[in-house]
Parts: structure tokens; sequence; C-alpha cells
């Protein structure tokens, strides 16, 4: 049975990848057969680059940690979970015995095993074995499709919890890329009564408007700051998310802010940048990071599952998982208009 397999930087293969220690069913396992998953950028990246910050690919290794599929064995002590149970996976597992676990930060333990980050592989194979209490059963009204944008998702949702967003607060969205436009979805859902979400790509912000009341910027025409300013009678936004990862535009994170307000910075940041400490200040602005997401998954299934969030119209593009390799290449080329591309595995 064949794995999408990142044989090192640039070069990747459907092949064979033997991993039995992964393959061991414990007591508190699940075993899952893959239905559909999702491709990241980080995913992408590894692809392109070979490494993120201090994690690097030194041995092949597996891609794709977005992932939905079905039950088809459960460990001797798992009670919440059966043969055929359709479900999403929250990727990454921490130690539950360490300091930043029992705080209640399982997703800042040092020790955390995310899939797809090496050494540990990634999904996009027949089957995993996971724990049951990071394996969350779908409702009827949730497809795979959508249970694998749950992982994404979950990042907005976490983003919007650290934000305290007010029913009636009013956001910028920096970035309409996936992470993106599922934080704006995030935020509305949270409460606020409108979103501007500015990027540089027009076809990814047709989508953004498409969302809700978002609004879109085109930051290559208008300057954002002007914007939201005239619009809010000079007063700003009261949560500014900043999802492009580029320090361009983090630089000017605090231009929309109103005073009281809060960034959350979510886009990742290779080398260190420019932070306007002044800005900061006389707004006594709040400053959140996050780093993944905790305890999001169950709430993002109810979301989609109830209808307050609709991620379908995020999944762009679907691929077979023998056009696997091509689809990466695709991904690499970063197409304008696409958002998220996923891949369905055979059957
Ligand atoms: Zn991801």
């Amino acid at each position: 049975m064949k794995s999408l397999v990142l044989e090192q930087k640039g070069e990747l293969a459907l092949r064979d990848l033997p991993i039995e220690k992964d393959e061991v069913l414990g007591p508190h396992d699940v075993r899952i057969k893959l239905h559909t998953v999702g491709i990241c950028g980080s995913d992408v990246h590894y692809y392109t680059h070979g490494r993120i910050g201090p994690f690097v690919v030194n041995a092949p290794m597996i891609l794709g940690h977005e992932a939905s599929g079905t039950v088809i064995e459960v460990g001797s002590a798992v009670t919440t979970l059966k043969e055929g149970d359709r479900v999403c996976m929250e990727p990454g597992i921490p130690d539950p015995n360490s300091r930043a676990t029992r705080m209640g930060m399982y997703n800042v333990d040092p020790k955390v095993r995310f899939w797809a980050t090496p050494p540990v592989h990634g999904v996009l194979r027949p089957t995993v074995v996971h724990p049951e209490a990071f394996t969350f059963k779908l409702p009827e009204t949730v497809s795979f499709a959508e249970a694998a944008m749950v992982e994404p998702l979950a990042v907005g949702v976490h983003a919007a919890t650290k934000a305290r967003i007010k029913p009636g607060d009013i956001a910028l969205v920096m970035g309409a890329g996936p992470i993106g436009l599922v934080t704006a979805l995030s935020a509305l859902a949270a409460g606020c009564a409108r979103v501007y979400v500015s990027d540089l790509d027009d076809a990814k912000l047709a989508i953004a408007a498409s969302l809700g009341p978002i609004t879109p910027i085109n930051v290559t025409r208008q300057s954002a700051a002007e914007v939201i300013l005239k619009d809010t009678d000079g007063w700003g936004v009261e949560v500014v998310f900043e999802a492009t990862g580029s320090p361009r535009a983090a630089a000017t994170i605090f231009e929309a802010l109103c005073p009281g307000g809060c960034v959350v910075m979510i886009g990742g940041q290779p080398d260190p940048i420019a932070y306007d400490a002044g800005a900061a200040m006389i707004r006594e602005a709040r400053v959140e990071n996050i780093f993944r997401y905790a305890h999001a998954f169950p709430r993002c299934v109810a979301m989609i599952g109830s209808g307050a969030i609709d991620v379908k119209p995020l999944i762009t593009r679907t691929f077979q998982f023998d056009e696997s390799v091509h689809a990466f290449e695709i991904a690499a080329s970063a197409p304008s208009g696409d958002v998220k591309m996923q891949i369905e595995l055979p059957q």
C-alpha cells in the first residue's frame, strides 16, 4: 500500500514505506482508514524547502496532517468510538504527563508529536493509528471533505478565542489564504459584526467576500488602515489578525487597531520582525500569539455540523491519491484563486 513520501527537498514519490512501529494498536488507540487529506502550506514548504525553522527533513517522511477517515479497529479500552465511525483527527499528540499538558496548554508541550513534522510521519497513507482522545466523531451532516478542514479551522477558532471577541466587534484579517479565511469565518461565528480581509490577490479576496459580511481590501491598490479608519470615523477595528506571515504586513498591525484593541499573531515568522512598540503603547494594545490550537476540534465539528460555519467554499480543488505528486506541484506554484486543495484516498 502506497504513501506519499517526501524523499528529500523537492522530491516526492508514491511508494511503500513500512512504518511498523507506528502501526501498533494500543488499548486507548483506534485504527483509521484515511479518506480525505488537505494540503497545508507547511506540507508544501517541507516539499519546496526541506525544512521549517528547526524542523529539518533528514529522512523520507510521509506528508499530510489535515485528515478525516473511518474507524476500522478499536483498542481494548476505547469507549467512545466504534468500527465504522466517521472521524477527524487532531494531528498533535502531547505527552500527557508534561507540565504544559497538565496546565491545559498541550499545544505548547515541547514534546508534542505532530504529523508531518520531522521526524513524525503524516497521513497521506492508507491507515493510521491514533489516540481515541484526539479522534472526533463526525455528525452525518459533516462530509469527509469538510472534516478535513477542521484542522485549519481550529487555528481560526483558537485565534478568535484568544482575541476574546465581543458581539458586534469589527475585525481585520490580514491574509486571504486558507488560514486567513478560516479566521474570518471564526471571527464572524464568534460575534463580529463585520470583518475586513486584506490580501494582494483579487481571486482570493472574491472568495473572502462571498463568505459573509466581509469587506475585501486589495492592498496593492488601497491601504487597509485608510479604508478602515474612514469607515469607522477614525476609530479602527477591535481586533487585527495577522495571517500573512509577511514581515511587511506585520509591520503595519497596529495601524487600523482601535484604542484598547487586540492583535493576534497567527502567521509564522521565521526571522525576527519589526514591531511598532510606540503604536502599540498609545493604544494599550493587547497582543496575543497562537501556536496551532488546543481544545478547538469539538467546537469546529459542532459549528460545521450545525451550519454555523460553512467551509465548503474554501475547498477549491480535489485530487485523487494517485495524482498526489502532481497536486503538490500545483500547490507549490501557488495558483491565484486556489485556497484549499485536498486529496482523496482510495476507499
Ligand atoms: Zn495545516
